[in-house]
């Protein structure tokens, strides 16, 4: 299911228009009957008819004009705001309807130059809030479009991938295990077809469909087993679907209604921030009470001090900063999109950063996935095909009459139990297909066993599917005609057969199933010594790394019944495929571990493949493993207890990896999770981080995670955490900028009457400063680049809050130190008589602020070593805000407006020899935590 937002350049739906519906295509008949179309009554050829399509699928052209139609296939999304809305809500903020009141005091006073300035800056206030918003918006749907899944559509008779988006009604589709449908449509075929239709109708236990029925009686949606509906999930099987609706007109649209408007999931951050929001608000308010009580006391004017008041608390409340975690939070999103992760939910971003436990995938996230055959074990030979793999295997003529019948059953068995293809062009062989199987499929083909013949003599009629529970495929075939290079095959089963099965699939689960075993032709008992020497042999190639499967047959002369068809079968050999590691997990691996996080191998492949693959690229450096039945038989504390010992976990199905993440997570470590398949949709949604593959996962498994992987690679999870951590570092650093400088304000304000002073910032003063200061500098916070020591230091506690690590005492510390700048430099003046003590007062504080906006940079390093130039952004926020006070203070339009007074040069000297004041501090601070960092 395809959610976007439809609604911002689309009128809403009426009613009246054919929004999304099969109407423009049944024009023929009347209106009332297109839209009650019942299509489960439908037979397949009147379906298509009925749709203007065939059972081939549309044309390339017919499909686009279509679309041009009936629109996008997509559920309207009522969740996002428009501009207009975004915008307006700048102005239903309290504080800025306060200020709009403060103007009308200040046109009621008859003082216009004021309330055009208030104005202004109210102005200038919303736009600001409405840019930062609206950015976060934005970026919001750019992620959601990036999620739109592709689906298989037969256009011209070519099965293509196309966005979900744009199958229109008439349109063939391909779905398969792991699919989500994209669209409501009539089933023309179905293998083993189930279907989990939970979205839709509650029912959790998925649906056998069959195409080949047609209901006379009108039925529920629940008992229509010939459609199909968008957005329910493919559990089982195969099929093919013609499309009869689309958009907002299927089952799921006409109750997209009740499933949208769900809130936006705000991260933890973000509620903590919220609630903090809150808290600061009241404080400040609290404080902005007893300013205006101290200086009516003082004997200043009302409208004065209401003013003061008010443009204090909009100063100091800082209402902007969930907007700016939230552009923080997506920008980083982004930022992790150019790194190959798609992230799927906001709180993911902030997540990832504290993450201490990555449970991976071997098999094509670790490992390259691009396997080859190079081993072939059958009964008492072993063929090795490094290097030579091309034409006919050379081995002395004697063995190879003695095993050829083995090695002719294992290859066909390798090449038919499996869903690959494979396709010949200009005499190159490839294939098309899962790693696993195309290897099989190529291995079979150059020793002159091609798919395509294979088929043709042996077609499939039954088929038990491979999944990582069962961890084995199973096809039954009949035998049209046993060609001539198979000869040897008629020794799978005895005499007159008209049926072969084939299985192929890991060791033990395929050893378990054959009670026969082919040696040199003939087929013999499997005894304990043959089992012994082939989990032998299956161990001896594991150990090296190789990726170990057994294949087995069985002839016999009637069709087997489908639950039956695994068994008493004949063990035919073993292939071993090689599938090296990526390059950069090592890398990537020893990097995460410098960082504190562990990273642990979970696998459904051999556990001495494993392990050798777990010690190549650094994951373990020990022999220890555990195995799924060995997970079986632990209490949940002892699988704690092995957890923690154990970075190598084989031969696990994906109901261990549950088990797995509750045993991570009991120790509060955060953990990421790999998975691909159907059956890993409750891990992915279980851990902290659910991680999907973008190239070989199921639709299902992306829609449970957090993230996907657009390059299924390990490293790309690692880049992803050290992103998390830059982007809460980030956040973390604005937070402690803000809040410092609004206590540096209401210190001012506070003390300032008390050195005698009157008052001490005037109200425009404070609100151009809250405009300049908090602005800018905060947003450019958010794209600072990573700290040297990012991946160096352990992960934050998944405890702590942003006020940990000492940033209270920071925040304490240099707003009291800003505070006694500034006011040191203005009562100096004041007691000199000088007129401008408030403009000197005022630029101190500003420059200070803009000071510590290029400290607050770096945590430890110094400012000198950080550079200027590695935040442009920053730089030109600070130097903007120079410019901006200079032109207040020397512009005379300014003046009046501002009530500053031009400085003369020593005045200006000391106002900004005080504010490096900071610098002078901070980097002391700096070098003294450096020091005390140092062993
Ligand atoms: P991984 O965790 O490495 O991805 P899988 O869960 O994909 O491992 O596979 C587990 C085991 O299942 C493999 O070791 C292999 O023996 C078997 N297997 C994998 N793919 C297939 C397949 N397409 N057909 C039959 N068996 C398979
Ligand atoms: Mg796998």
């Amino acid at each position: 299911m395809t959610v976007s937002d439809a609604s911002r350049d689309r009128p809403p739906y009426t009613g009246k228009e054919p929004c999304h519906t099969t109407l423009p295509i049944v024009l023929p008949m009347s209106t009332s009957i297109a839209e009650e179309t019942d299509w489960y009554q439908l037979g397949v050829d009147d379906t298509a008819d009925r749709l203007e399509s065939t059972t081939q699928g549309l044309t390339t052209e017919k499909a686009e004009k279509r679309l041009d139609v009936v629109g996008l296939n997509e559920l309207e999304d009522r969740g996002g705001r428009s501009k207009w809305e975004i915008f307006r809500s700048q102005f239903r903020d309290l504080l800025t309807l306060i200020l709009l009141i403060a103007a009308g005091i200040s046109a009621f006073l008859g003082d216009w130059v004021e309330m055009v300035a208030i104005l202004i800056i109210v102005v200038l206030n919303a736009l600001m809030g409405y840019f930062q918003e609206s950015r976060a918006e934005e970026a919001l749907t750019a992620l959601k479009q990036m999620a739109v899944p592709e689906v298989t559509v037969v256009r011209s008779g070519q099965p293509t991938l196309a966005p979900a988006t744009t199958v229109v009604p008439g349109d063939v589709l391909l779905i398969e295990t792991g699919n989500v449908v994209p669209a409501d449509g009539r089933l023309l075929e179905s293998v083993n077809l189930e279907i989990d239709e939970a979205a839709l109708t509650g029912e959790s236990a998925p649906v056998t469909k069959d195409a080949s029925l047609v209901y006379a009686e009108p039925r529920t949606l629940g008992d229509r087993y010939n459609v199909a509906y968008m957005g329910t999930t493919v559990t089982k099987g195969r099929g093919t679907l013609i499309v009869t609706t689309t958009g907002m007109a299927t089952q799921l649209g006409r109750i997209a209604d009740l499933i949208q408007g769900i809130e936006e999931e705000r991260t933890p951050l973000q509620q903590r921030l919220d609630q903090l929001a809150k808290v600061l608000a009241a404080a400040a308010l609290v404080i902005v009470a007893v300013v205006f009580a101290i200086g009516m006391w003082r004997g200043e004017e009302l409208d004065v001090m209401l003013l003061t008041s008010v443009s204090l608390a909009v100063a100091a409340i800082p209402e902007a900063m969930p907007a700016v975690v939230t552009i923080a939070l997506s920008l980083g999103a982004q930022r992790m999109l150019e790194r190959q992760a798609l992230i799927r939910t906001l709180p993911a971003v902030e997540t990832l950063g504290s993450v201490q436990v990555i449970a991976s995938d071997k098999t094509g996230t670790l490992t390259e996935n691009k396997m080859t055959v190079t081993v072939l074990d059958v009964a008492n030979h072993r063929l090795e095909l490094t290097g030579a793999t091309h034409g006919p295997f050379e081995i002395d003529d004697a063995s190879r009459e003695a095993i050829r019948p083995s090695l002719q059953a294992s290859l066909v068995a390798g090449a038919l139990a499996n869903d690959a293809a494979l396709t010949m062009t200009d005499g190159e062989v490839t294939a098309l297909g899962d790693p696993t199987e195309t290897a099989l499929v190529v291995a079979a083909a150059e020793l002159g066993l091609k798919k395509p013949e294979l088929e043709r003599a042996l077609p499939r009629i039954d088929e038990v599917p491979f999944d990582s529970t069962r961890k084995r495929m199973t096809t039954v075939h009949r035998i049209e005609e046993i060609p001539e290079s198979l000869s040897a095959l008629a020794a799978v089963g005895d005499g007159e057969i008209g049926y072969a099965t084939f299985t192929k699939g890991a060791v033990e689960e395929v050893l378990e199933r054959s009670s026969e075993v082919m040696v040199e032709g003939r087929i013999e008992p499997m005894t304990e010594e043959w089992e012994a020497r082939i989990l032998q042999a299956a161990e001896d190639l594991a150990a090296t790394g190789t990726r170990v499967l057994a294949t087995a047959g069985r002839g016999s002369t009637d069709q087997p019944p489908h639950d039956a068809t695994e068994q008493d079968l004949v063990f035919t050999g073993l292939f071993g495929l090689m599938d090296p590691p990526r390059r950069e997990v090592a890398e990537a691996v020893a990097t995460a571990k410098s960082a504190g996080i562990r990273t642990v191998m979970i696998t459904g492949d051999h556990p001495l493949t494993a392990r050798h693959i777990a010690q190549q690229v650094g994951i373990s450096d020990d022999d220890s493993f555990i195995i799924g039945s060995e997970i079986d038989a632990m209490s949940d504390e002892e699988l704690r207890d092995a957890a923690h010992s154990n970075s190598v976990f084989a031969r696990v199905s994906p109901e261990h990896k549950l088990r797995l993440i509750a045993a991570y997570r009991a120790d509060g470590a955060p953990t990421a999770m790999t998975g691909d398949g159907v059956n890993d949709a409750p891990a992915l949604k279980q851990a902290d981080i659910g991680v999907a593959m973008g190239i070989t996962g199921t639709d299902v498994a992306k829609q449970a995670s957090d993230m996907v992987l657009l390059d299924d690679n390990f490293a790309t999870i690692v880049a992803a955490v050290a992103e998390g951590r830059v982007i809460y570092d980030n956040i973390r650093k604005f937070i402690k900028y803000l809040l410092t400088c609004n206590a540096s304000e209401l210190a001012v304000m506070i003390i300032g009457p008390f050195l005698g002073l009157p008052l001490p910032l005037l109200p425009l003063q404070i609100l151009w400063m809250n405009l300049v200061t908090d602005g800018l500098p905060a947003l450019a916070l958010g794209v600072e680049p990573p700290e040297d020591d990012v991946m160096d230091r352990p992960p934050r506690d998944a405890e702590e809050t942003v006020f940990g690590g000492g940033v209270v005492p920071y925040i304490a510390w240099f707003g009291s130190l800003m505070a006694v700048l500034s006011l040191s430099v203005g009562v100096w003046a004041w007691n000199q008589d000088d007129p401008a003590w408030q403009t000197m007062l005022f630029t101190t504080l500003i420059f200070a602020q803009l000071a510590l906006a290029l400290e607050v940079r770096a945590e430890k390093r110094s400012l000198f070593s950080v550079g200027l130039l590695s935040n442009k952004p920053m730089l030109g926020a600070v130097l903007f805000g120079i410019v901006a006070h200079l032109a207040l203070v020397y512009v005379p339009f300014f003046q009046t407006i501002f009530k500053t007074v031009p400085l003369g040069p020593r005045d200006l000297a000391i106002a900004i020899a005080a504010a490096l004041g900071i610098i002078v501090v901070a980097e002391a601070w700096k070098w003294w935590r450096r020091r005390s960092d140092a062993p």
